[in-house]
């Protein structure tokens, strides 16, 4: 267990990795947040900073040399970086857990072999490949390149009409597995904790929005059945085990229109932007538990504080950000970012509202 004054390393700089610093701070730890990027919106809040790059030994050895414990806030974490630092420090969760989900292929592979649903997928590495691939998974379907996709990048939708040599021309000739298109009723995801001796805290489960692929809006408590809402955690609490998890991860499903039955998406080794809501709509964060997790901390329980929305401001979207100040219930939350790109997070926006009173 971490003293207090103890100091973590976050790999990564983004809006996660600030979150994860104030996080530490309210507990009394320090943080070191090693990124690339001179604006990194995490070195805003911390002391101690290394700009450099992932495969910059010397300036790792000497991150690893300042700090007890080292974790990420982005699972594309370079699997070189990761094994270098785990020779020196704890890195938590464990690095084998991103080798396993930084490839479609593979984190599927996993989850199905935990008996777990996914949507139908095969895997495609030539656009022989893909025509084989269509023929058993049928169309609608979606190509999905196997690693570094995010926020629908690196995607591309297969309707009845599409040419599959162009489409694998599209995706860059890259290896990809092809996925039968879902059609599912809502999109869900958990968030959820393991503690370093196996204790499991799940938040209730968020349901999403998305604009354009990204993330704009959720809302707790999920508008599905309690049963759905347990195998979702049932699910979370398999993977969990079975990777042997220390810290926060979230896994986005599919809920099935005719039975809501649960598929797997996506597996997201890291604080995830569905759970920011519990920064204002729980008793402790999604940031909170994953700091508690990694520091060797007992978990708590969350409890949520009434119904919940949270906003993504996207892009321009925050240059409204005054509108929110005077919103009862919202809290806003600003990342520091000095560029506005579009399709850039910006900021988010958390609504409470007591239970069973409904937004004016
Ligand atoms: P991903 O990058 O896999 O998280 O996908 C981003 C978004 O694309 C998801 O949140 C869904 O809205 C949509 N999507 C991804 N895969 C599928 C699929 N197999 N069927 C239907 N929609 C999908």
């Amino acid at each position: 267990m971490l003293r207090p004054n103890s100091t973590i390393g976050i790999l990564g700089g983004g809006q996660l990795g600030r979150m994860l610093a104030l996080a530490a701070a309210r507990l009394g730890f320090k943080c070191h947040v090693f990124a690339p990027s001179p604006d990194s919106p995490a070195f805003e809040v911390v002391q101690r900073v290394t700009c450099a790059d992932y495969a910059d030994n010397s300036a790792l050895d000497r991150f690893a040399e300042d700090v007890d414990v080292i974790t990420f806030e982005f699972e594309n974490v370079p699997a070189p970086t990761a094994t270098f630092l785990s020779a020196r420090k704890p890195v938590l969760p464990d690095p084998q857990i991103l080798a396993t989900t930084q490839d479609r292929l593979t984190e599927k592979n996993f989850v199905t072999g935990l008996g777990i649903a996914t949507a139908r997928y095969a895997q495609v590495s030539s656009q022989q490949d893909l025509a084989l691939a269509l023929g058993t998974i049928g169309r609608p379907a979606v190509l999905k390149t196997r690693r570094f996709g995010y926020d629908g990048k690196g995607q591309i939708s297969i309707g009845e009409g599409s040419d599959h040599a162009a489409v694998w021309r599209a995706i860059g000739e890259q290896p990809a597995i092809l996925e039968a298109f879902v059609a599912f009723e809502r999109e869900v995801s958990i968030v959820a904790a393991r503690g370093r001796e196996g204790r499991i805290e799940c938040f209730d489960l968020i349901e999403n929005e998305h604009r354009d692929h990204i993330l704009k809006l959720s809302r707790v408590p999920a508008n599905v059945s309690k049963s759905v809402a347990d195998e979702a955690k049932r699910i979370a609490e398999i993977i969990a085990a079975a990777f042997n998890y220390v810290g926060v991860f979230a896994v986005e499903m599919f809920v099935l229109r005719q039975d809501g039955g649960l598929l797997v998406n996506e597996i997201a080794p890291r604080v995830h932007n569905s759970g920011h809501w519990t920064l204002d709509g729980a008793t402790v964060s999604q940031f909170e538990q994953h700091v508690r997790a990694v520091a060797g901390w007992p978990l708590v329980k969350p409890l949520r504080r009434g119904k919940i929305e949270m906003v993504n401001l996207i892009g321009s979207e925050v240059e409204d950000f005054a509108k929110w100040l005077s919103v009862e219930g919202a809290s806003l939350h600003l990342y520091g970012k000095a560029t506005v790109r579009p399709g850039r997070k910006m900021g988010h926006v958390t609504r409470v509202m007591p239970e069973g009173e409904s937004k004016a």
